[in-house]
């Protein structure tokens, strides 16, 4: 699943659509009932952890927030291909949503009768004050902008099938978002626990320094999104190999500086993996994937993890991050 940084890059794509009123709405959402969000305003977005929140409104409430943008009658120009002839399509006579050929999906179609299927009270933001819509990203999760992903390879049978979005949001001002491989639901407000997530300015080091001083593992600590929001298991691997941590050590037996160092390797990491996204650069790993460490040295690699929770493969260099007996609680070699 995207880490932290990636769903912070999400949030900046989707920011740029706020204020924006969604005209035209896809996808293969079943759950969520794409149709629901038809009319409304994007009004606010947020990102917590792995998170992404989005605030719709309707439109009685709210109205346009600014003046500069288009009409939501204007059909979309340019920026999408089919924009223009599916707009006839969506908006028809029977103002009846069709499906947007562009998706190859099909099921996209949500029958709009009064007898259909329609979305159950309370799973749309209209019937109450749930107006959040909560995004939780899967392995391949990820949102694209005024275009779609496209098959990078042929699957088993040797299709070139693209992935299927589970939500399409055309807005007014032309532009589309396209969510791929995630979960939705809607919810009143973004639980915000800013404090517990890693990239937030209010990330409270404190709270996160006990956290890894229990008596258990590190790397299950730090996966642990209760006080580690957004850490996954790529910026696990890095922080634990730079701060020369091995990743069954007990927290308990480690120095306070040695877990000051982790927290530092995690928030460092992770500030660096989001920078590094905003310049379309690829993100550089020591550890994570390897064979051999920087200094040469074969890398370890197993699934770890607490007993009867998720097993993470996790990759360590058993010289530079030594595991350190129970007698002698000392530092750590690389910090
Ligand atoms: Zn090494």
């Amino acid at each position: 699943m995207p880490e932290g940084p990636s769903v912070r890059k999400f949030h900046h794509l989707v920011s740029s659509f706020v204020g924006q009123q969604v005209v035209r709405t896809g996808g293969s959402s079943k759950k969520l009932c794409p149709d629901g969000l038809q009319a409304l305003w994007l009004q606010d977005t947020q990102v917590h952890g792995k998170k992404l929140f989005l605030r719709f409104d309707p439109d009685e409430e709210i109205g346009p927030p600014g003046n500069n943008n288009p009409l939501p009658e204007r059909p979309c120009k340019g920026a999408q291909k089919e924009g223009a002839k599916d707009q006839k399509q969506a908006l028809g006579p029977s103002g009846q949503k069709t499906s947007d050929a562009a998706l190859h999906s099909a099921e996209l179609l949500v029958p709009q009768g009064d007898d259909g299927p329609r979305c159950l009270r309370g799973d749309t933001p209209a019937g109450g004050a749930e107006r959040w819509l909560q995004v939780s990203f899967g392995l391949f999760g990820s949102v694209w902008v005024n275009e779609f992903s496209r098959a990078k390879k042929a699957n088993k049978r040797g299709d070139w099938r693209d992935p299927v979005p589970r939500l399409v949001l055309h807005f007014g001002g032309g532009g589309f978002l396209a969510f791929y491989n995630c979960q939705m639901s809607w919810s009143s407000s973004p639980v915000v626990k800013p404090a517990c997530d890693i990239l937030s300015e209010k990330f409270h080091r404190g709270q996160a320094l006990e956290a890894l001083g229990q008596a258990q593992p590190v790397c299950y600590t730090l996966l642990d999104q209760r006080y580690f929001s957004g850490l996954g298991n790529i910026i696990k691997n890095e922080a634990l190999y730079r701060a020369g941590i091995h990743p069954l050590a007990l927290g308990s037996l480690l120095s306070p500086s040695c877990l000051e160092a982790l927290v530092d390797h995690v928030v460092e990491f992770s500030t660096d993996w989001l920078q590094d996204k905003f310049q379309g650069k690829h993100q550089h790993t020591q550890i994570y994937q390897k064979e051999q460490c920087p200094a040469g040295h074969q890398v370890m690699k197993e699934a770890l993890g607490p007993p009867g929770g998720f097993q993470r493969l996790t990759w360590w260099c058993p010289h530079c991050q030594p595991q350190l007996s129970p007698k002698e609680p000392e530092q750590s070699q690389l910090s």
